[in-house]
């Protein structure tokens, strides 16, 4: 049985499961609401129980044998389809996201949503390109060859719902598994579109399935699952922490991309300029990323004039609503999240931390949060070692590379990490020694597919990406064939 679709401000969207290639409702909803204005109720969403996840499970196990069957090329063609059809869709889907979790529509349409498609893509080419190791050792010719793992699990978090969640499915089907996608409850609706592309791109039933629901509840069920051979997350490192312990059990490989503390380190040979200007960015979509560097750690020689840009580049960011072109700043998604921000922030006042700017909500308008500046009174201060997930930055000042050093490593996180440096040496020095997934010097998100993505200490378990990707979708295997093993 299935609900009627919904009509999200002019775009129709399906507030259901989809499993086995059908629409499936649950006998219990939950409101989802738009953070761009908390009054407006976008769709009752489906409820998944361990029902429903028993279910998605036994689809994803029937349709394995025959899509792991497939040839990479024929598995290639439905992802390449699917790829077309949400470049087709990018509009709309930008916009229902939009709606949903209030990033940034322009962005959503210029950006975030054609990453799923390139990754549809991306991981049909790779898979198709893979050149096995082949060597000879011991009189024996020895090949490594992927073998498809089998149903996997991928859950997922609020921000950029669609992105990430394509970024995990897309190189575990073209790996050969089959996938259950479970959304965050906060931001559904744009992977109930991407089932309605699937069914398009004529997937067959049971290889590619979402269900919709609360983490405790039908996540818990998944991972818990014996059938399920991969496990995918992308969240908080709290959950991570319990998916851990469920795929242990089962003894399940999974991989887990977490929170971050990036550190955002400016020397004073930096273009100071152009160091402000990016670490305005770290605001950008209420500081809701997970990338992003929130821990300012500038040269103490080159201090004020940095402030003094900063401020001057953040005075620039216009809050306001998401669809319009001219906002920088986006509201955070839920009012639970923004009492989370507000209650770091009142925390670190009385911890003797100094606000330099920010620190209000602007209520009266919605989930707003002004941009924050806050210098900690220790390195200890909970500010400085736990991640806010908004838009709140702390400063502090190094004397010397030593020293930036440290502390850029002084959490127990470890995603990315930003240098801002005019010496090459200097960025392979750093570079080098940070410990974190990814570092970006003189630049912030740039990224390439192929390369392996993931994070140190509490930030992951992991790597995806590129053929780190497929191998983890994979079980690897040996063939050893004795030398002088005829042909033919
Ligand atoms: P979260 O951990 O609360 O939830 C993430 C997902 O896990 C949701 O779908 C939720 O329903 C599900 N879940 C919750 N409890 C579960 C359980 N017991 N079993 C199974 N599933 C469960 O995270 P969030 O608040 O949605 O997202 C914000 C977090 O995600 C931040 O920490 C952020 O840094 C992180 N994040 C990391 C990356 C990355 O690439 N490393 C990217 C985006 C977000």
């Amino acid at each position: 049985m299935s609900s009627p679709r919904v009509d999200v401000d002019g775009v129709s969207v399906s507030p259901d499961h989809y499993i086995n290639g059908e629409r499936i409702a649950s006998s219990r909803t939950f409101e989802d609401r738009s953070p761009l204005d908390w009054t407006w109720k976008l769709a009752n969403v489906a409820r998944a129980s361990s029902v429903e996840a028993d279910l998605a499970v036994t689809a994803a196990e029937s349709a394995f044998p025959a899509w792991a069957e497939l040839s990479l090329e024929e598995r290639g063609s439905y992802l390449d389809r699917l790829a077309d059809l949400i470049d087709r869709d990018v509009e709309d889907i930008a916009h229902v996201e939009c709606l949903d979790m209030a990033m940034l529509e322009e962005s959503l349409r210029q950006r975030v949503i054609g990453r799923g498609a390139r990754n549809f893509r991306a991981y049909a080419e790779l898979a198709r390109n893979y050149e096995p190791r082949r060597w000879s050792s011991n009189g024996t010719e020895n090949t490594v060859l992927r073998m498809p793992a089998g149903p996997t699990v991928v859950i997922t978090p609020w921000n950029a719902p669609f992105m990430l969640s394509t970024w995990k499915c897309a190189p575990a089907l073209a790996a050969g598994n089959t996938v259950i996608l479970k959304p965050a409850e906060w931001s559904p609706l744009s992977c109930s579109m991407l089932m309605d592309l699937v069914e398009e791109a004529e997937f067959p039933p049971g290889v590619f399935n979402v269900v919709q629901g609360f983490g405790a509840e039908v996540g818990a069920a998944l991972v818990s699952d014996p059938r399920v051979r991969r496990i995918s997350f992308t969240g908080s490192p709290e959950t991570g922490r319990l998916i851990g312990e469920a795929a242990a059990k089962n003894l399940v490989p999974f991989t887990a991309e977490l929170g971050g503390k990036g550190p955002f380190v400016v020397f004073a040979d930096a273009d100071l300029d152009s160091a402000a200007e990016k670490a305005a960015v770290m605001y950008d979509d209420g500081g809701q990323v997970c990338l992003a560097g929130t821990r300012l750690l500038v040269e103490a020689s080159v201090r004020d004039a940095f402030v003094e840009r900063f401020e001057v580049a953040t005075k620039r960011h216009v809050l306001g609503d998401s669809r319009d072109i001219a906002t920088t700043i986006s509201p955070l998604i839920h009012p639970d999240h923004l009492a989370r921000v507000e209650g770091f922030v009142k925390r670190a006042k009385v911890n003797g931390d100094t606000v330099v700017f920010g620190g209000v909500t602007l209520t009266k308008d919605g989930l707003w949060y002004e941009p924050t500046l806050i210098e900690p009174s220790s390195n200890d201060s909970e500010i400085v070692q736990h991640e806010v997930f908004g838009p709140v930055l702390t400063l502090q000042s190094f004397t010397d590379e030593a020293e930036a050093v440290k502390l850029a490593n002084s959490t127990p996180y470890g995603l990315s990490a930003i240098v801002y440096t005019s010496s090459e040496e200097r960025a392979e020095r750093v570079g080098s020694r940070l410990r974190a997934g990814t570092i970006w010097v003189n630049c912030f998100l740039v990224r390439d597919l192929t390369a392996p993505f993931g994070g140190a200490g509490i930030s992951g378990i992991g790597r995806e990406g590129g053929d780190y990707a497929l191998d983890f979708y994979s079980d690897l295997k040996t063939l050893q064939i004795k030398e002088g093993t005829t042909r033919g």
